[in-house]
């Protein structure tokens, strides 16, 4: 991959202050208001080169935010992916073994046979703290820089706590990859029947400055929206962004690579608008072309190996 196309021009902060954590576990921190209510968290670094979650953490940490109701937890995730951050080489610290993004069915984590990769041993770590999360957002950024969007997973509560929140203004429905499973669609924030929800914030390119705003803005809206922090918060600490005109989006399906030969038609960014029968890419000798009347690329990929997401195909939909 092309380690040059985005600038730098985010720093990752210092977070190692941060490793006691409060819970037993390293780097999780979880503070009780001793007043009933939802344990809501917000999550950074699930990936090592995003940076702009750390920086919403550190924030939050820095300003003492803490639930009027309920628990809040934060907490950063793949720490050993974050250290080996290089601004020389942004792409090389997504993950140190694999995507910790993609183990998160429990065939997966309870599997002894499986290869103990740093992400999975960092997995079964944080997923006792997980189990016990009412409600989730999960802070990321994207390859290219493209308009921030809220990843709802395929549930009408997913699209509805999106709502709540209120920003960013785009909200895209999906079912996930085929590769495996998200932590935001772990257990029962997939499951219809759960009051349980999780949110996936995509805050812009990676490294782009104005992510860093975004993430702290969408958390600020997420622990407003779940009654975390108090309505003259504002006044005291920043003003919380006013919600945006959302647009929903809805994913028909990954377009997972099949051969070792996937090739995109067109250097797609994210967000293109295509007619029906457009030509988006080969995988191989196959062709793959728009599948709706409008067909909204979401996410292309630079990592276009069999088994990996090289881009979701969605459409747009009314507001839920
Ligand atoms: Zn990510």
């Amino acid at each position: 991959m092309n380690t040059a196309d985005y600038p730098v021009e985010l720093t990752p902060p210092d977070i190692t202050p941060y490793a006691p954590g409060n819970t037993g576990i390293p780097y999780v921190w979880t503070y009780d208001s001793g007043q009933p209510g939802p344990h809501v968290a917000v999550t950074a670094v699930v990936h090592g080169n995003e940076p702009c979650g750390a920086i919403a953490l550190d924030w939050l940490f820095r300003n003492n935010v803490r639930p009027v109701q309920g628990k809040l937890s934060l907490a950063f995730i793949n720490i050993a992916a974050y250290h080996a951050f290089d601004a020389a080489d942004p792409n090389a610290s997504r993950w140190v073994d694999e995507d910790f993004n993609r183990l998160w069915s429990p065939d997966v984590l309870d599997d002894p046979d499986r290869k103990l990769t740093v992400e999975l041993a960092r997995a079964r770590e944080i997923r006792p703290w997980l189990d016990s999360v009412d409600l989730l957002l999960d802070i990321h950024s994207m390859q290219h820089k493209t308009e921030p969007l809220t990843i709802a997973g395929p549930l009408q509560k997913g699209r509805a706590l999106a709502r709540d929140v209120g920003t960013p203004a785009v909200v895209v429905s999906d079912r996930g990859h085929a590769e495996g499973v998200r932590m935001r669609d772990y257990t029962a924030f997939a499951d219809p029947a759960s009051q349980r929800n999780a949110l996936l914030v995509e805050c812009g390119q990676h490294w782009e400055a104005p992510a860093a705003d975004i993430a702290l803005d969408t958390a600020l809206a997420f622990l407003a929206a779940t009654a975390t922090i108090p309505r003259d918060f504002a006044d005291t600490h920043r003003p919380l962004p006013k919600p945006d005109s959302m647009r929903f989006y809805e994913v028909s399906g990954p377009v997972t690579i099949q051969t070792d030969d996937f090739r995109f038609a067109q250097d797609w960014r994210g967000f293109e608008h295509l007619p029906q029968g457009t030509l988006i890419g080969h995988d191989g000798a196959e062709e793959i072309r728009a599948p709706h009347s409008t067909t909204v690329l979401i996410m292309p990929s630079a990592r276009l190996w069999p088994g990996k997401t090289a881009v979701r195909l969605a459409q747009p939909v009314d507001a839920a």
